[in-house]
């Protein structure tokens, strides 16, 4: 745990300058619009014309391969507006907001430029974040920090020389309050769910518990933050950057942004598009699959290697819609069993127990050998088990037990491509490093084929997991050739097609593998 340094509280010593005023109130109009005014043909087109000006440069000359369209069932969404190639940029990003998560971190870092602070320092101003001396209030206005420091302080914050997590969850909503005129208009035209009844967001926390004595939980700011609140976390995605400590190791910050274009992407369990975020946190986006005019270029806003069942819930409890696209539909997902469970007869050691209507969490399950049925409540138990063993255990130990275990233990009950057990063996690919002895690095080179050919069955293309499974299925390879003493492994083409893969989908992240331009250049891949 970092020590806690109180840099003294807001206002107090001379030596601070005095503070920019505060950004004016913002109001919400009136009326939000419902969404059949967003979805209204004039309305797309003007606020179309006012993302193309948002992203300036972004969008390069001439027409975009993209348009806002409407379909049905969905409201917005993008629409390819000629045939666009696999590995084809379809577009590029920025975040209209972008900030801390509302979740714990590990390490403390600057509120405002997110290097990783050995102590923590508060800001002088008193706002109860941590940050840098380069943002620090005291710096002036050029601090990138001072004009969200001076709209906090202009709320009074209790308690002003303690560290405040709770203020830090609510920085990217408070945000909100900093955006230009046009920048507000566009994200007060993306739909807001209202949070879920169970659910404290981080606004409701900070006026629960008191934290500013001039913040007005009945007043035109509360409520425009409450709408930031439900854009946000309608359309958020998860971002991060890479940021070396005093030691010089790496940690990964993760943020949440907000970014339009990448919003009005509707889902699909099997989708189009891959994406990254390159070193400035802007996000591209390919085509993963080939794209035909005038088809929906869709994201998939679950886990690629997940169940139907566990997608399904996941869907409807935190996007609040059912997916019933092809992949759903069919129990086996094509064939790549990944919700399905082990039959549990004994005499029965082929069968494989699947939902028979998928699209349903109440459906029965039945075996595809035996015909054995067991009830939901049943299956639910079993996955749940497999679950906490798995995801609370197994995972967090060493490459050597995980191996073990998904050996002697995991396939006497799961399935070899059960989604629990792609789970384990993608943890398993991420431990076993080259240091690791020979049998671990060949089991690694199974898991990465094995998860590949899950990939391949679901025909998800070049996705993001692919370019991640062949870079260590490259590097994994040429550990090998190295031990074995047979060069001809690492630079055989197929190995040589695997870096090719992973430079083409991990080239343009900001958190791509350190080595893997050195291993470009090394190989001579283009
Ligand atoms: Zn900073
Ligand atoms: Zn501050
Ligand atoms: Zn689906
Ligand atoms: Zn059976």
């Amino acid at each position: 745990m970092a020590d806690v340094v109180e840099n003294g509280n807001s206002g107090g010593g001379t030596s601070t300058p005095a503070p920019p005023a505060a950004p004016e109130a913002v109001e919400l109009p009136a009326e939000l619009p419902t969404p059949s005014d967003l979805f209204h043909p004039d309305r797309v087109a003007s606020f179309k014309r006012e993302l193309l000006d948002f992203l300036g440069d972004l969008v390069p000359p001439g027409d975009p391969p993209w348009d806002i369209g409407l379909f049905e069932g969905y409201g917005r969404g993008l629409l390819a507006t000629r045939d666009i190639a696999v590995n084809e940029l379809v577009f590029v990003d920025r975040p209209i907001l972008v900030g801390p998560r509302v979740n714990n971190y590990e390490v403390i870092f600057c509120a405002s430029c997110c290097r990783i602070l050995r102590r923590l320092q508060l800001c002088t101003g008193g706002c109860r974040l941590p940050i840098c001396a380069r943002c620090d209030f005291g710096v002036g206005p050029e601090s990138p920090h001072a004009a969200e420091c001076a709209l906090i302080q202009s709320w009074q914050p209790k308690d002003a020389g303690r560290y405040s997590k709770n203020i830090l969850y609510a920085l990217t909503s408070i945000r909100g309050f900093l955006l230009t005129e046009r920048d507000r208009s566009i994200v007060l035209q993306m739909e807001g769910h209202a949070p879920r009844k169970e659910m404290t967001t981080e606004i409701e926390r900070l006026l629960r518990d008191g934290y500013f004595w001039n913040l007005d939980g009945a007043g035109p700011s509360v409520r425009y933050m409450r709408q930031i609140v439900n854009v946000l976390n309608t359309n958020a995605f998860e971002t991060s950057r890479i940021v070396a400590d005093e030691e010089n190791n790496d940690h990964e910050i993760i943020l949440r942004g907000l970014y339009i274009l990448g919003a009005l992407m509707n889902h699909c369990c099997r989708p189009n598009v891959r994406y990254v975020f390159d070193g400035e946190l802007r996000m591209r986006v390919y085509a993963s699959r080939p794209i035909r005019k005038g088809e929906q270029i869709v994201n998939n806003y679950s886990k690629i290697l997940w169940g139907t069942q566990h997608r399904i819930i996941h869907l409807c409890f935190s996007k609040n819609f059912l997916c019933c696209c092809e992949r759903c539909k069919d129990p086996t997902e094509s064939g790549t069993y990944l919700g399905a469970l082990k039959c549990v007869r004994e005499s029965c050691p082929e069968g494989r127990l699947l939902p028979v209507n998928p699209l349903k969490i109440s459906s029965v399950w039945r075996c595809d050998r035996c015909d054995l049925k067991m009830d939901n409540i049943k299956a639910t138990k079993i996955q749940e088990i497999a679950g906490r063993m798995i995801l609370n255990n197994a995972i967090k130990r060493d490459s050597h037990y995980i191996i073990d275990y998904l050996n002697d233990h995991i396939l006497r009950f799961l399935l070899p491509t059960n989604q629990f057990t792609v789970e384990l063996k993608l943890q398993a690919i991420k431990k076993i490093q080259a240091d690791r002895p020979l049998a671990e690095l060949r089991e690694k080179e199974k898991y990465c084929l094995e998860i590949l050919d899950v990939l391949a069955k679901l025909d998800y293309g070049e996705c993001f997991v692919k370019g991640v499974l062949c870079y260590e299925l490259f590097v994994t390879r040429v550990t090998l050739a190295g031990l074995l003493d047979e060069s001809g492994i690492a630079t055989d083409a197929s190995n040589l097609e695997q870096l090719r893969t992973a430079w083409q989908i991990l080239g343009p992240s900001g958190n791509r593998p350190k080595d893997l331009q050195q291993l470009v250049v090394k190989y001579g891949i283009e």
